[in-house]
């Protein structure tokens, strides 16, 4: 039976995932977006009837306040929560869950809003009570994580016995025009990228300094791009649940013209969280410099070209000889906003959000407990990757280190 969902976030993801739900009445019979800003979520409502002809509820929320969740979690009545809000309210949305007796998906793990420090441990720390609740948390169905555990998780099932060394590489060739915008929230996006980078290798994480190693790669659909290591939140979970794992990677692309913008926000300190005093005022930098930059969402329409994120993933299989796939998605930042009025980089996370959801409703993954991904049965999702919009190829490929030398 179809059921009613409330996704929380109207930004370029939740835009996305409104579509993707409106595109399904067999599984979602009744949506309805709430966010802060309700004008966005009316924004989003009339797209959604123009595209897809369905009508859609929204509302107005602070998903800081528990007791306001709570109140429109009674009167909405889902049957779970999407969260595509920010990761400051993963917790908050969590405990309303509980409270209303409601399921929970997100696509981005919690983070204190006064301390650039993503981890899972706050969220893990809910097993019990969602367990106990006959309740099911879903942590990370975006793209990555989401997508990327799963094509480990896949790996894993059809390929080998023992995962040895995975990377994991996130490329957007898509161009804007502009000198500097972020493709997502630009708070979120610069508090990651300026961190220092981190591996997992023989059991331990090994600190690197932010964009410390780079590598040329030729990237299916975009061609070559130097990328760099940083640290990335699925790499948390995978190093505990993929068996015989020896080390783990994240690379993501980044052009000069982005890298020596940041480096002068950073020289600036344009990118601290720490409140200065502005003539009177208290303002963090970082969240200044968002109000001047260009919102994501108006970056649709004018980006260009393609993404393309994917797994190298190195292991063997009856103890026979160490071999390599490459399991990857190429998106295209048009298609992507002809489809649903957001670019790639907010479809490829809002389609697997939508699929989270879906193979939730359907009982597929319905299970009590806090959940990542690679922790579910991949076959579904790999199924539902290909027929909503995210199509992924599996291949024979190198180990990483042979195809693009560190440089
Ligand atoms: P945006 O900043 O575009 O949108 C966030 C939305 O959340 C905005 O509409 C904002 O409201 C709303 N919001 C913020 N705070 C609150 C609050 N207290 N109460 C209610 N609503 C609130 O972000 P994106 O759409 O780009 O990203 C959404 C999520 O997806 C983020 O958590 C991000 O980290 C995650 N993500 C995950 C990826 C993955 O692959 N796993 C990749 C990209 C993003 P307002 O409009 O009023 O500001």
């Amino acid at each position: 039976m179809a059921k009613k969902v409330l996704i929380i976030g109207a930004g370029g993801v939740g835009r996305v995932v409104a579509h993707k739900c409106a595109e399904y009445p067999e599984v979602f019979s009744d949506i309805t977006l709430a966010s802060r800003t309700k004008s966005k979520c009316d924004a989003i409502a009339v797209d959604v009837k123009a595209k897809t002809g369905r009508e859609i509820h929204t509302a107005q929320v602070d998903a800081d306040r528990v007791p306001e969740l709570v109140a429109l979690i009674r009167e909405v009545k889902p049957f779970m929560i999407i969260n595509v809000a920010l990761p400051y309210q993963d917790l908050t949305i969590m405990d309303a869950c509980l409270e209303t007796g409601v399921h929970y998906l997100d696509t981005a793990n919690y983070e204190p809003k006064d301390e650039a420090k993503f981890e899972y441990k706050w969220q893990w720390a809910y097993q019990d009570r969602f367990r106990e609740a006959g309740l099911m948390a879903l942590l990370g169905s975006g793209f990555d994580p989401g997508v990327t555990n799963v094509f480990c998780a896949h790996a894993l099932k059809h390929h080998f016995d023992e995962i040895h060394t995975v990377d994991i590489l996130d490329c957007n060739g898509g161009d804007h025009g502009l000198p500097f915008a972020t493709n997502f929230n630009p708070e979120i996006n610069i508090r990651e990228i300026t961190q220092n980078g981190r591996y997992w290798e023989n059991g331990h994480w090994v600190e690197t300094k932010p964009m410390q190693y780079r590598r040329t790669f030729d990237f299916e659909g975009v061609g070559k791009k130097n990328m760099y290591l940083l640290y990335h939140e699925e790499m948390e979970s995978l190093c505990r649940n993929l068996p015989g794992l020896k080390r783990i990677r994240f690379w993501m692309t980044f052009g000069e013209s982005y890298l020596k913008h940041l480096e002068v926000i950073h020289n600036l300190g344009l990118d601290s969280i720490e409140p200065i005093e502005f003539e009177g005022h208290k303002i963090v930098p970082l969240q200044f410099l968002k109000a001047l930059l260009p919102d994501p969402a108006s970056l649709g329409p004018r980006t260009k070209g393609k993404t393309n994120i994917g797994c190298i993933v190195t292991g063997t299989k009856g103890g026979g000889k160490p071999f390599t796939r490459y399991i990857y998605n190429i998106c295209d930042h048009q298609e992507a906003y002809r489809e649903t009025g957001a670019q790639a980089v907010s479809y490829t996370t809002g389609v697997p959000a939508m699929i989270g959801a879906k193979l939730m409703c359907e009982s597929t993954w319905l299970e009590s407990g806090v959940w990542n991904m690679e922790q579910r049965d991949p076959d579904p999702f790999m199924r539902d990757l290909n027929a909503c919009g995210l199509p992924w190829k599996d291949i024979e490929f190198k180990p990483l280190d042979e195809v693009a030398p560190q440089q």
